[in-house]
């Protein structure tokens, strides 16, 4: 089962919402639509559920043009960001819906949101109203719900994203080992890129309805194509060739300094010896599992993360080691 878009493109009064995007997603593929807010993630997914049309392009399934098939013909299941469930319906009622209006029997309906509610693990909960439930729940029993109709294709616009922190992590993993259990194609909205990285197998990453990049977890946050992706991905320092052949030439041994580019050094593959003097701490953050060391460099400000809790303080010099091959070049612009 393969989703296609070809030379997709919407505008919306005179704003190209989404321009020329072509993207490609296979069964059981798991894709995150990544992007700031505003680069056009939630227009690609209706058009993809068929809630909007696009101006020009195709959508396909398989061998099958869905351009023009209506949203409820698509049948697609759907959870957006929260509140999406029915407000005077039961869990069980809720779950059950699609399964109802195809007119399945009720002893069929009832076994089926019996299996559902095990597998999001709230069978206790069944006959609960909504507003009865913590935000959590009520997501579990929206994507139970979305995917009760085995639908070829889960589309989720951000999900998450209403939830308290910790909620939000523990969810995720039950969101990807549903989805590696029901081996369903899912598409998953989000301006998390932690969250992307998490859950994707491949990860479409958005700028200004256009597609910047597209690849796996590790190709986005350790190959980056442009600037742009870079800065996405994470706490990355960009550094210029000049900058590079006189302060940090390790990063030159894989490249001519005539080719141009900036190199993209992500803050844990920085090694500070205290043995040196060529930068100094000029802060520390200590985030729990990492510390954040902000350095005052000759090629200028440096982000350098190390595990856990820090020796160095704010005021020390010390040197400066970049590993050869630990970084990525980006076009300039
Ligand atoms: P994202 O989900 O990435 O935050 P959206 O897809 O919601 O972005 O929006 C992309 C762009 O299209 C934004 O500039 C937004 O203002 C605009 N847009 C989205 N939907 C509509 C609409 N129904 N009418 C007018 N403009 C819209
Ligand atoms: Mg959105």
């Amino acid at each position: 089962m393969q989703l296609r878009l070809e030379g997709v493109s919407k505008t919306f009064e005179g704003i190209h919402a989404l321009e020329d995007i072509s993207i490609s997603a296979e069964a059981p593929e798991f894709v995150c639509l990544l992007g700031p807010s505003g680069c056009g993630k939630t227009t690609l997914l209706r058009l993809i559920a068929g809630l909007t049309a696009p101006d020009t392009g195709r959508i396909c399934l398989d061998d099958a043009d869905l351009s023009h098939t209506p949203a409820r013909e698509r049948g697609f299941g759907i959870v957006f960001q929260a509140y999406s469930l029915f407000p005077n319906m039961t869990v069980a009622a809720n779950i059950g819906y699609g399964l109802r209006i195809r007119g399945e029997s009720a002893a069929r309906i009832a076994a089926r949101v019996g299996e559902l509610l095990d597998l999001i693990q709230l069978p206790h909960l069944a006959d609960r109203y909504p507003w009865q439930l913590s935000g959590g729940q009520q997501q579990r029993v929206a994507l139970a719900r979305a995917v009760a109709v085995e639908p070829k294709l889960l589309l989720l616009d951000e999900p998450l994203s209403a939830l308290d922190a910790k909620v939000r992590v523990e969810l995720r993993s039950e969101i990807r080992a549903l989805q590696k259990r029901l081996g369903i194609l899912t598409i998953m909205v989000t301006h998390d890129q932690e969250e992307a990285l998490m859950l994707a197998d491949r990860i479409v990453c958005m700028q200004k309805g256009r597609v910047a990049q597209v690849g796996t977890p590790q190709d986005l946050y350790h190959r980056p194509v442009s600037r742009f992706v870079a800065d996405f991905m994470g706490i990355s320092n960009l550094i210029d060739v000049k900058t590079a052949q006189a302060f940090a030439p390790a990063l030159l041994a894989d490249r001519q300094p005539n080719a141009g580019g900036i190199a993209c050094v992500r803050p844990e593959d920085i090694v500070l010896t205290a043995t040196g003097s060529g930068a100094r701490i000029k802060s520390v953050q200590f985030l729990g599992n990492i510390s954040r060391l902000t350095l005052d460099w000759p090629g200028g400000e440096l982000i350098v993360e190390q595990p856990g809790e820090t020796t160095l303080a704010p005021g020390t010099q010390v040197g400066v080691e970049f590993s050869p091959r630990k970084h990525a070049w980006v076009a300039a612009p």
